[in-house]
């Protein structure tokens, strides 16, 4: 009796197995049949349950072509690459991508804004990081001013193509939506030196003819959903990079010329120091060399913001112990010049995407000061819109990766520039600067003016950090 069951067991077994083989044998054969798109899927009439009939709209999504704008700063060409690539990886089918002037394909997927009668029916949202989204029977179209049709790309593949197999209805009316936001584990932020609130209105001034922009008509920080402004002085009253750099690095305030430190010369922990002390990775990016005064707040300790030395053996520590990036010195201005800083951002960002926990990262454009110091109008609008092109690459990595918070201000005001652009001094000045932000608790800095100090410990909180700053 006993050997019975233990036959009838054994024959359950080989039983259960021959059908588990089974199962994985009918699998493997779905997936190589959408792997190869040409491939015959009759198999698909034997298994229903297992067709992989992915459609937009009832429209087999295999027949979509995906068509996109070919403005200059291939926002929307890398829109459709990432469309392209995701809907392989999820689905194996591989799409077709097509430029503007390409003939119109039977079913299209419309990335930007394009010669194609549904780009007409299809208005961007202007100024403001929103896209709009519309189906027709014959086609799907996406549209974002400049960096925000990526928001649009995330939210099309998450959204409607979640997996190999689905049926989505994309609505046949105008949606207008936001990015979508997930809880930080980036944090980048952007500090235009010097750039006061004046400085990022001079688009409303200046021909923006430079030939390395986006032909862009407006600073990108007002793209950015949360908007405020912050305090900037310093223990020493005016502030300087070297103290305003410390108060955004570590929320603690100190004297004009101290980095990392307090006004009694002790080191403070920095947010570069606490999200490496995290596992994350670091990076500390500027235009300016790398003993500036707003880098050398985010990788050194140094209680004279001029000796040199003290600042790079202190930052050589820094990149020995937690293996940050500093990365400066883009003094230049002709389009060889900041395609190479935009290859540079994009190599980090790159880099510090590899690590799980996260990353931080600064970036600082110091040019802003320099120019108004000169009172140069003309090359601190150079400088802008330099800076411009950095936050539209950052943005456009954040809202492929919507887990970034990313935060835009400003050290101080430098030239005391007027409401109606006329400058007042050659030097820093009191007033508040602009903030920005985009990302989970944003808010906590919209409509309010926040001390600069609260900038950096905000960063802390949000990195989980329960103390920061003194
Ligand atoms: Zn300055």
């Amino acid at each position: 009796m006993g050997t019975q069951r233990k036959r009838i067991r054994l024959l359950a077994l080989v039983l259960a197995l021959i059908l588990l083989l089974a199962g994985f044998t009918a699998c493997a054969k779905t997936t190589d049949s959408l792997i190869d798109p040409s491939a015959d899927n009759t198999s698909a009439d034997n298994a229903p349950e297992n067709t992989a009939s992915s459609s937009l709209n009832g429209v087999d999504l295999k027949d979509f072509v995906i068509v996109y704008s070919d403005d200059d700063s291939a926002y929307s060409k890398r829109a459709a690459q990432y469309i392209q690539n995701m809907v392989k990886t999820r689905t194996g089918l591989e799409l077709k991508l097509a430029e503007d002037d390409a003939a119109a394909a039977q079913y299209e997927i419309v990335v930007g804004e394009t010669s194609r009668p549904i780009s007409s029916r299809l208005d961007p949202v202007v100024g403001k990081a929103q896209f709009t989204i519309l189906a027709e029977d014959n086609a799907i179209a996406l549209e974002g001013e400049y960096f925000v049709i990526a928001a649009a790309a995330y939210y099309f593949i998450n959204t409607y193509v979640p997996k190999a197999d689905f049926e989505a209805q994309i609505p046949k009316q105008v949606s207008t939506l936001d990015p979508i936001v997930k809880k930080a584990t980036n944090f980048i932020l952007m500090i235009g030196d010097g750039m006061g609130v004046n400085t990022t209105r001079l688009f409303e001034v200046m021909d923006n003819r430079i030939a390395y922009g986006d032909g862009e008509e407006l600073f990108y920080g007002y793209y950015l959903p949360y908007q405020g402004t912050a305090r900037t002085r310093s223990l020493s009253g005016t502030t300087d990079s070297a103290a305003s750099g410390t108060a955004l690095a570590t929320g603690t305030k100190t004297l004009n010329g101290y980095l990392g430190r307090n006004k009694d010369g002790k080191d403070l922990l920095s947010l570069t120091e606490l999200a490496a002390q995290q596992g994350k990775s670091t990076a500390v990016m500027s235009t300016e060399v790398q003993t500036g005064a707003t880098p050398s707040a985010f990788s050194a300790h140094a209680s004279d913001r001029n000796s040199s030395d003290e600042i790079l053996a202190s930052q050589q520590i820094t990149v020995d112990t937690y293996g940050t990036i500093i990365d400066c010195d883009y003094d230049y201005y002709d389009e060889a010049g900041v395609t190479k800083l935009r290859n540079a951002i994009t190599g980090n960002l790159d880099k510090l995407d590899d690590n799980k926990k996260g990353f931080f990262m600064m970036y600082e454009e110091a040019y802003t000061d320099k120019h108004n110091h000169a009172n140069d109008k003309e090359m601190s609008f150079s400088a802008l819109v330099r800076f411009n092109q950095a936050i539209g690459l950052v943005m456009e990595y954040a809202f492929y990766h919507p887990n970034t918070f990313v935060l835009i201000t400003a050290d101080h005001e430098t030239g005391g520039l007027t409401e109606d652009f006329k400058y007042t001094s050659d030097n820093h000045t009191g007033e508040d600067v602009c903030v920005f932000a985009h990302g989970n608790r944003g808010d906590y800095f919209h409509n309010t003016s926040v001390d600069n100090t609260q900038i950096g410990q905000a960063f802390a909180t949000f990195m989980g950090a329960l103390e920061f700053g003194e």
